[in-house]
């Protein structure tokens, strides 16, 4: 099918979507899939991204984004990249074990920039591509013990500013969607983890806790992220790159 003509705009379009086994980047692999792009699939979880591929007729790709080795296996015959793929360690700054201070430097930063690296030549070759890196409120505001999330998702606003600068002339775009709290499996731990920790139900982290600065008290949906990144690689976003869109419930504003 010829880009134009399918529903989506993205028939003819091959994307790749990291940390696509759950949550949101489950959400983006089938937002994109419906806009007629063919995905593959990346997790480091086999079950996840193997029921995410056969879900939308995808390629599954078991890989540990952590292992810069491995991310040079993926394809790069890429026109969209979701640099999706992360996780949370809340501790104390004094306590902050270094090694999983590295690790979310691996998996949020340097995955993220040897994907985009991998994927540009082909974009340049083609003269259109789209990147949506999945960064959070916590790229633009911190929070008490969060800080190797906090810097990773900082570094990645940085990476996606540097790409959508040099990458323009080549009909690249290079944008960061900035969710608050969306309610996957990242969340739920946090929510679990906080509830035992403070001995309160978990409804009331969620709304004590987690949306303390977010003025609409609720908790997004993973849906609801995709369609924004999914928006960006759609016919009416070409001029929005380096950009970073809020979707936080007011956090940001306040
Ligand atoms: P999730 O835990 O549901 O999904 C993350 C996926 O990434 C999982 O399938 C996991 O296996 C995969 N993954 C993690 N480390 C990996 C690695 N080393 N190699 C390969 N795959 C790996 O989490 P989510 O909430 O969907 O988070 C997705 C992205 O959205 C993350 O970058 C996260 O920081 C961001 N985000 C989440 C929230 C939220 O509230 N859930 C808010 C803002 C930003």
């Amino acid at each position: 099918m010829s880009s134009s003509s399918a529903p989506g705009g993205l028939g003819g379009r091959t994307a790749l979507v990291t940390g696509a086994g759950s949550g949101i980047g489950h959400a983006c692999a089938r937002t994109l899939a419906r806009a007629g792009a063919k995905v593959h699939v990346v997790d480091r979880d086999a079950e996840t991204a193997r029921n995410t591929a056969g879900e939308i007729d995808g390629w599954a790709h078991v890989v540990d984004l952590a292992d810069a080795e491995a991310c040079e296996t993926l394809p790069n015959e890429i026109d969209v990249l979701v640099n999706n793929a992360g996780l949370q360690h809340v501790a104390a700054l004094h306590e902050f074990p270094p090694e999983r201070f590295t690790l979310l430097q691996q998996v949020m930063v340097t995955a993220p920039f040897l994907l985009i690296r991998r994927c540009l030549p082909h974009m340049y070759a083609r003269g259109w591509g789209r990147i949506v890196n999945i960064s959070s409120v916590h790229g633009v505001r911190a929070s008490a013990f969060k800080s190797g999330y906090v810097t990773a998702k900082h570094g990645l606003e940085g990476l996606n500013k540097a790409t959508a600068v040099e990458a323009a002339p080549y009909g690249v775009t290079s944008n960061c969607v900035n969710p608050g709290y969306v309610r996957t499996a990242l969340v739920e731990g946090q929510i679990e983890e906080q509830a035992s920790r403070h001995s309160i139900a978990p409804d009331e982290v969620v709304e004590r806790v987690l949306l303390d600065r977010a003025a609409i008290k609720e908790l997004i949906e993973p849906d609801e992220v995709a369609e924004l990144a999914g928006w960006l690689c759609g016919p009416h976003a070409s001029h929005i790159t380096g950009a970073c869109l809020s979707m936080d419930g007011g956090w940001s504003a306040s």
